[in-house]
């Protein structure tokens, strides 16, 4: 079983598949979940959780930075098993409740992540019975946290602070390895950099949430994917991130935004031409007429 890695006194990082959830609270006192992994997470993160704060223990609810499939897929199945809330920002709602799909991802912006967004499923699950609207500035179960809205990678994004130690838990709004790169995809190496590209939708916004979160000098960043980084140097190296912060050059949401309201999806750029699934058509209809027309039996003869 896998086990929580401490991140602070009462914080906590769990990798779960290719992303993170967090728990935040103290053993035998309130705790919170930090996002909810992908689907069929939901025992790893409830083991683990037990470990934590012991058998049978449940938290006061779970948080959502924002609801994409990596990072909700499991929310229904823990909420249920919990009987907890969920709670996310009032603009990711529509897309938590069956009311409207996340703007699509941009396999042609480039990079690994968007090469393998082609095969991720764009389905979320629908938690309209345990799904609430975060209220200004609170957060529930987590005293002396306040979220932020921190729009650009999806509509409704948050990330939560806490000012005493300066602790940030950011989602996607930044992440900590290089998800654009297959080494650093694979390696996982410890570094700062943008969210990842495929299912930004919104780039100037996102830019001017990450000089935001530079703003809060965090000492201590755990994101939805990579190591969470400790570095007394964090604050100048948010910094210089922020004010170097670059869009990726082409793609479907770089020159202009998706936009979206209470209701989902208002606005989308023009679909771009993606090469690579065209390909893998005419790979198949190439096998297909190849099947047809007993080429492939004359091979296995020969
Ligand atoms: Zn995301
Ligand atoms: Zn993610």
């Amino acid at each position: 079983m896998k086990t929580i890695t401490r991140i602070a006194t009462d914080v906590g990082w769990l990798p779960v598949s290719f992303t993170n959830v967090y728990f935040v609270g103290r053993p035998g006192g309130k705790w919170v979940l930090v996002d909810a992994g992908l689907p069929n997470s939901a025992h790893e993160i409830i083991d683990a959780a037990e470990a934590r704060f012991g058998a049978g223990s449940r938290p006061e609810s779970i948080i959502l930075t924002h609801g994409h499939r990596d990072h909700s897929g499991s929310a229904l199945a823990l909420a249920e098993n919990w009987g907890v809330p969920i709670y996310a920002h009032r603009l990711e709602i529509p897309f938590l409740t069956g009311k409207s799909p996340y703007p699509p991802a941009d396999p042609t912006v480039g990079g690994a992540t968007a090469f393998l967004s082609r095969f991720l499923p764009r389905s979320t699950p629908n938690l309209e019975r345990y799904i609430r609207e975060l209220e200004p500035s609170k957060v529930p179960g987590a005293t002396n946290w306040k979220w932020i809205a921190t729009p650009g990678h999806s509509p409704g994004h948050i990330v939560l602070f806490r000012n005493s130690d300066r602790i940030l838990i950011a989602g996607d709004a930044i992440v900590t390895a290089n998800m654009d790169s297959w080494s650093g995809l694979i390696s996982g190496t410890q570094q700062l950099s943008r969210p990842p590209t495929p299912f930004t939708i919104d780039w100037p916004a996102a830019r001017a949430s990450v000089k935001e979160m530079a703003k809060l000098k965090p000492n201590v960043i755990g994101c939805g994917h990579g190591v969470p980084i400790s570095d007394p140097a964090l604050p100048e190296r948010m910094h210089a991130f922020a004010a170097n912060f670059r869009a990726p050059r082409r793609g479907r949401y770089v020159r202009r935004a998706a936009r979206a309201d209470e209701n989902g999806i208002v606005d989308l750029p023009p679909a771009p031409f993606d090469p690579v699934p065209l390909a893998t058509a005419a790979a198949l209809l190439f096998l297909g007429v190849a099947v047809g027309s007993g080429y492939l039996d004359e091979q296995k003869k020969g």
